[in-house]
C-alpha cells in the first residue's frame, strides 16, 4: 500500500512534466479499463429529515428549513420527471433520520422506482447486514456512503450530534452493505474538512480492505468538495482545481478499474476539461431538494448544497458526443434481485 510520505510527496508536487505524466497515466489506464463511456445518473432527495448535526450540511437538525419527505404520488412525479430525461440509473437520498424513512419507506420508494428505472442507488442512513439483504432482495442494488473524514478528531467536531456522530459505525458501513449482497458501493471523503493527504491514505487503506474482503462488489469513489449552500459558507474548502485534479488521477493509478465519480458540485468548465483525467460515471441535470424537480419551485427550495453545473441531461450528453464519449444510461439490467 502506498504511504502517507509518498501520497504528500506526489500532492506537493507541482512540476508541470510530473502533473502531465501523472495525468496521462490516468488517462491510459481509465481507458484502458473502461474505453470511452461514462455512466449517468441523477440524484433524487427523497426526504429532507434529519437527525444529526453535522456542520457542513443543508440539512442538519439545527437548520431551520422546512422538514418534508415525499408521499408516494409524488416519488412517482419526481421519478417520472427524471426517467423522461432517459436517466436510467437513480441515487434516492434522504437526511439521516431512522424515524422519518425507516427501512419500509425505503421499500416503498424502491418499489416505485423500479417502475422508472433500472439501477437504483440509495444514500441513507447506515443499517445493518439484515436491512441491507432486505433491500437488496427488493431491487437497491447500491450504496453510496461517505466517511467524510478519517481525522477522528475532526470528525468529531463537524458530527456534533446524531447517529452520525458514530465513527465506527459509520466506517463499518460498506461492511455491514456488501454483507448484505449489496453490488455495487460508492465511499469517498469530503473534500476539505480535514488533510486530504491523510483521509486519502485511510480511504486507500478502507477500499483495499473492501476490496480484498469482498471482491464481488464493484466500487466506485467520489472527492466531492465542500459548497455552499444558498450561497452560504459553511465550511471553507482548501482543495483547488489542480489538487483535486491530482487527487483523481493518483486513485486511478492506484485502483485502475474502480470507478470514479464526478458530480455536479463541479463547475461546468472543469466538469467539460477533466473528462479525460480518470472520470467514469457523472451525474447530470441534478437537483439536490426534496421536490426540486417537478414539485417546489426554485425560490422555496432547501437544497443541501449549491450545484455548479446547472446543465440539462441533453445537454450533458452532447457534450460527451463532442468529446468521443459514449453516453451510458443502463450499465446494470437485475435480473435476479427482485422479489
Ligand atoms: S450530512 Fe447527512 S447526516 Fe449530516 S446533517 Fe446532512 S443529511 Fe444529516
Amino acid at each position: 500500500m502506498i504511504s502517507l510520505p509518498k501520497i504528500k510527496d506526489i500532492l506537493g508536487n507541482n512540476d508541470p512534466k510530473q502533473l502531465e505524466l501523472l495525468a496521462l497515466e490516468s488517462a491510459s489506464l481509465t481507458r484502458q479499463y473502461f474505453g470511452r463511456t461514462i455512466s449517468l445518473f441523477a440524484p433524487l432527495y427523497l426526504s429532507n429529515y434529519c437527525s444529526s448535526h453535522c456542520t457542513y450540511c443543508g440539512f442538519n437538525s439545527h437548520n431551520r428549513i422546512e422538514r418534508i419527505k415525499l408521499k408516494p404520488e409524488q416519488m412517482h412525479a419526481e421519478m417520472k420527471h427524471v426517467a423522461d430525461t432517459g436517466i436510467e440509473n437513480i441515487l434516492l437520498l434522504t437526511g439521516e433520520s431512522y424515524k422519518a424513512t425507516p427501512v419500509p419507506y425505503l421499500l416503498e420508494a424502491t418499489n416505485i422506482a423500479k417502475q422508472y428505472f433500472t439501477g437504483i442507488s440509495l444514500e441513507v442512513h447506515p443499517m445493518e447486514a439484515a436491512e441491507y439483504a432486505e433491500l437488496f432482495q427488493n431491487g437497491v442494488d447500491g450504496i453510496t456512503v461517505y466517511q467524510e473524514t478519517y481525522d477522528r478528531e475532526r470528525y468529531k467536531e463537524v458530527h456534533i450530534s446524531g447517529k452520525k456522530s458514530d465513527y465506527d459505525f459509520r466506517y463499518a458501513t460498506p461492511e455491514r452493505a456488501a454483507q448484505g449482497g449489496i453490488r455495487h458501493l460508492l465511499m469517498g471523503i469530503l473534500l476539505g474538512l480535514s488533510d486530504v493527504a491523510e483521509d486519502l491514505t485511510k480511504l486507500y487503506e478502507h477500499l483495499r480492505y473492501m476490496e480484498k474482503n469482498y471482491p464481488g462488489v464493484e466500487y466506485s469513489v467520489s472527492f466531492p468538495r465542500l459548497r455552499t449552500i444558498k450561497g452560504r459558507d459553511f465550511a471553507l474548502c482548501n482543495v483547488d482545481d489542480k489538487m483535486f485534479i491530482k487527487i483523481v488521477c493518483l486513485t486511478r493509478i492506484l485502483f485502475p478499474r474502480v470507478g470514479i465519480t464526478l458530480s455536479t458540485r463541479e463547475t461546468a468548465e472543469l466538469r467539460n476539461n477533466a473528462l479525460e483525467l480518470g472520470f467514469t460515471r457523472m451525474s447530470a441535470g441534478s437537483n439536490t431538494s426534496v421536490g426540486g424537480y417537478t414539485i417546489k419551485e426554485e425560490a422555496e427550495q432547501d437544497p443541501q448544497f449549491d450545484i455548479e453545473d446547472t446543465r440539462s441531461v441533453s445537454e450533458i450528453v452532447q457534450l460527451l458526443k463532442n468529446k468521443n464519449f459514449d453516453p451510458v444510461f443502463t450499465d446494470w439490467r437485475p435480473i435476479g434481485n427482485q422479489t
